[in-house]
């Protein structure tokens, strides 16, 4: 099957046309973004009580949800069915899957997807909102707190979602889905379940996600010689739900298996089997054999 996508086509195909990312993107008072720094801070701050309000439920209830939350909504979700649609599902469950996205506190799937996929078409070049050649910890965090140094709406890269009132209306309201969730996490296990649901599961999930931007783009080995920096890192693999097989990502951007040798341990990969023997899913796109030399 073969059809041209928006974020899906190969790495190889896409650049060209921006210079090399050069020097340290600058961060201070006036680039802030102020509702993300705030949210972002004060979600690591309440962390500051999780030793305190430790329950072995409540580290359960956060280990469950982010599985959920992270490895369906964010991995599953908004990467690889919005942003490269490897897969094939009902409504239903596009919009679960996105709803569930939204519980990350990394913005709606219009905002998410444009920047994912303004990463792809402009990976490592000046354009990149996310390269370590700007900094590793711009790479990592800051890009997020801060106004984008080039001044572009990156909802713009997603008109697909753009025009789709449901998935706008996530976009608008994304905080929603989260605050009813920390709200039935306090009626059923109190102040301790939603520390550790919400505030520590958050966290821990920001990072993991971030380091598919900082560390795969670092530290790791190639499969493939993308133009980009891409790694296949293993530990963020396993910390992010197998996202951390960045280079193989990058070579083969539309493929819903990103983990391509025997090794590479992907977990979303096995889910979205999981979810196509419920007959859940369908069309799951792999490449064929023999893209590994
Ligand atoms: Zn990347
Ligand atoms: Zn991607």
């Amino acid at each position: 099957m073969k059809r041209e996508l928006p974020g899906a086509a190969r790495s190889t195909e896409l650049h060209g046309n921006a210079p090399p990312a050069t020097g340290i993107r600058r961060f201070g008072f006036d680039r802030i973004r102020w509702p993300e720094f705030l949210g972002i801070t004060g979600l690591h701050l309440v962390c500051v009580f999780a030793p305190w309000t430790f329950s072995w439920s409540a580290l359960g209830v956060a280990f469950f949800l982010y599985w959920a939350v992270c490895g369906l909504g964010i991995s599953m979700g908004y990467h690889r069915l919005l942003t490269h649609r490897g897969f094939e599902t009902s409504g239903v469950f596009r919009y679960v899957l996105a709803a569930l996205g939204t519980m990350n506190f990394q913005g709606g799937p219009v905002g998410w997807v444009g920047t994912h996929r303004i990463h792809h078409r402009d990976s490592d070049t000046e354009n990149d909102p996310h390269s370590p050649k700007h900094g590793f910890v711009w790479a990592h965090l800051l890009w997020c707190l801060a106004h984008d140094p080039l001044g572009r709406n990156r909802k713009a890269a997603a008109g697909d979602l753009g025009r789709e009132r449901g998935m706008v209306w996530l976009d608008r309201w994304f905080w929603v889905p989260q605050a009813v969730l920390a709200a039935v996490l306090f009626l059923i296990g109190g102040l301790s379940w939603v520390v550790w649901g919400v505030a520590v599961r958050t966290v821990f999930t920001y990072h993991t996600t971030w380091l598919v931007n900082s560390a795969s783009h670092t530290w790791g080995y190639r499969n493939f010689e993308t133009k980009d920096d891409s790694r296949n890192n293993w530990w963020v693999a396993l910390l992010s739900w197998g996202e951390g097989w960045h280079n193989n990502h990058h070579a083969h951007q539309r493929s819903a298996r990103h983990g391509m040798r025997w090794y590479e341990i992907d977990a979303t990969y096995w889910s979205l089997r999981v979810l196509e023997w419920l007959h859940v899913v369908r069309n799951i796109y792999v490449p064929g054999p023999g893209v590994l030399r």
